[in-house]
């Protein structure tokens, strides 16, 4: 149960079609945000599919919220500028930014490839650079900005140096931001989750999931509204006093 209110607010939160991205939307929705639903789109449609599903989930929700698709590569600067640009004449500004997108792509150093690296560093990381560039253009003042990082920014596990390089760079970007957006009011916080059950989680060997259970002291893989819970108290506006800071959402896993 969302016990938050975000009437009169708009939300936006990348990558919302589908795992963390979707049900951090789907809350903003239930505590009453108008919400700026964003997908890439994929060769094979996929995404598209999934987004127009969960708008029409989401306007069929109490209260009607209103919902706008919008699509965007953000690793290409351009299609983000244009995304903020749509999110803008919808829906006169921002209140609150999710950089959620992002993608894993697990090797060895030694297996990894420029590509494999490369990959994740310009979603990861040049992709939240790009939404918070052209996003803080249209945050309204007293705005949010809260970034997906993960566990894996603060510690290195085995075979993800990409990952974990940009997920620390995201985190570096987010104490700067919130010393550099404070003057308007907008704080700029992550988020750390731990091993959240959504379909990037198909990308991990089965023998290394099995082993972080074990780790994880609350004994279960947390859940998109063990994130979403986390993201919106840092969205609200009696969080106005915390910014530049990395919020773990673990079940006390390291
Ligand atoms: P997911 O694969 O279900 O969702 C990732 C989303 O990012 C998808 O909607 C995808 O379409 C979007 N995306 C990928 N490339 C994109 C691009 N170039 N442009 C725009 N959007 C793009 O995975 P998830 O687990 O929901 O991950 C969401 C975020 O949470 C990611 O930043 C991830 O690194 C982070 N995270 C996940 C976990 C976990 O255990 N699942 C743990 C820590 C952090």
């Amino acid at each position: 149960m969302i016990r938050y209110d975000f009437a009169g607010k708009v939300a936006l939160v990348t990558g919302s079609s589908r795992g963390i991205g979707a049900g951090v939307l789907t809350a903003f929705a239930q505590a009453g945000a108008t919400c700026v639903l964003h997908y890439w789109d994929d060769p094979d449609g996929a995404n598209r599919t999934d987004a127009d599903a969960l708008a029409a989930k989401l306007r069929a929700l109490p209260g009607s919220p209103a919902v706008h698709v919008f699509a965007a590569d953000v690793r290409d600067g351009g299609q983000v500028e244009a995304l903020m640009r749509q999110a803008k004449e919808a829906c006169g500004g921002l209140d609150v930014l999710v950089n959620n997108a992002g993608v894993i792509r697990d090797r060895t150093l030694k297996k990894m490839t420029p590509d494999e690296w490369h990959a994740v560093l310009r979603t990861n990381l040049d992709g939240v650079f790009h939404c918070c560039k052209y996003g803080a253009e249209i945050l309204r003042d007293g705005g949010r900005v809260v970034n997906v990082a993960s566990v894996a920014g603060l510690v290195g596990f085995h075979g993800q140096a990409n990952y974990a390089a940009a997920k620390a760079g995201v985190i570096g970007l987010t104490r700067v931001l919130g010393k550099e957006l404070a003057r308007r009011g907008i704080t700029v916080n992550a988020v750390a989750p731990g091993v959240v059950q959504t379909p990037m989680l198909g990308e991990i060997k089965p023998e290394v999931m099995a082993e972080y259970l074990k780790q994880i002291p609350a004994g279960r893989l947390g859940t998109p509204d063990d994130i979403a819970n986390a993201v919106l108290f840092l969205a609200t506006e009696e969080s106005a006093y915390i910014t530049g800071q990395v919020l773990p959402v673990t079940g006390g896993w390291v």
